[in-house]
Parts: structure tokens; C-alpha cells; sequence
């Protein structure tokens, strides 16, 4: 018998992890399901875990699957500080609200799905753009959060590694 014969590929409903003011979401993602046992997710096959999660971050963090809205810039080397990217005024005081970014991810090396993160967003009181309150450039909480709610979530849909 060979390896995966104990599986099946299937697609799973939309499952989400989410991690302070982070939620990232899957919709339709593939992977191997062991009926007895716990889910494989199926790009392991192609992927090693390692590579997903960085592939992941790659389609997301670092702006190859999804475009970014305008986000706000951080600036300050001890009281770190958001300000407006367009008309420079500070941003970070202002109430947020969640803005929500989707990609749809077309892989030659897994079935196409949907992933999606709702992080928080702000309106500029003096220009009103509206815009990510963080900075994808900088290594912040928010890369943090993003990466723990996406294990998180995966976790959730009983996909282990
Ligand atoms: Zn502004």
C-alpha cells in the first residue's frame, strides 16, 4: 500500500483562528483527511510545513497574493508612532475599526482557495484616508498576531503538522 492510501482529498469549509485584534481566515483550502485519525493538510505533500507557512506569510504579509491597502507608516526608535502615509499627521490615536483584505491564492502547487485577515484600520481626521493601522514593512506585533491566528486557525480545522 502506498502512502497516502488512507486518504482522501477533500475541501474544507471557511475556518478561521483569530489572535487579538487579528483574524485570519481559510475558505476552500485542500488538504488529505484521514478519517480515523487527525487531518494532514494536503500541501504537505507538496509543501514541507515549513515551506506552507512561509509561502503563507509570502502571499500575504509580504504583499505577493494580496495588495495591501494604503497602511499607515511607523516612525520613532523608542515611542514607536503610526502616522498617516499621505498627508503625515499621527494616526494611532484615532478609534479603529476592522478593516478586512482578501486574496483569492492560485498556486500551481495546490487546488486554488481563499484566505482572508481582518485587522485594525483607522480613518485619518485630517486627510480621511482610511488605512491599515500597521506597517507591513516593520517586523510588528501585527506580523506576530497574523502568524499566530493563522496556526490558530488551521489548528481549528484539526489540521496538525
Ligand atoms: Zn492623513
Amino acid at each position: 500500500m502506498g502512502k497516502y492510501d488512507l486518504y482522501q482529498l477533500v475541501q474544507l469549509p471557511r475556518f478561521s483562528g483569530g489572535e487579538r485584534e487579528v483574524t485570519v481566515y481559510f475558505d476552500g483550502l485542500s488538504c488529505l483527511e484521514r478519517v480515523e485519525a487527525k487531518r494532514r493538510i494536503y500541501p504537505y505533500t507538496v509543501y514541507s510545513e515549513k515551506e506552507f507557512s512561509e509561502a503563507l506569510l509570502d502571499w500575504f504579509l509580504r504583499g505577493k497574493g494580496i495588495t495591501w491597502p494604503p497602511h499607515s507608516v511607523e516612525r520613532g526608535l523608542i515611542r514607536k508612532a503610526h502616522f498617516c502615509p499621505q498627508c503625515g499627521k499621527q494616526v494611532d490615536k484615532v478609534e479603529t475599526k476592522t478593516m478586512k483584505l482578501d486574496a483569492r491564492i492560485d498556486s500551481a502547487r495546490i487546488p486554488p482557495f481563499d484566505i482572508g485577515v481582518e485587522v485594525p484600520g483607522v480613518m485619518c481626521l485630517s486627510c480621511g484616508l482610511s488605512q491599515v493601522l500597521a506597517d507591513p514593512a516593520k517586523d510588528t506585533v501585527l506580523n506576530f498576531e497574523v502568524r499566530v491566528a493563522m496556526i490558530l486557525a488551521l489548528n481549528n480545522a484539526g489540521i496538525t503538522p
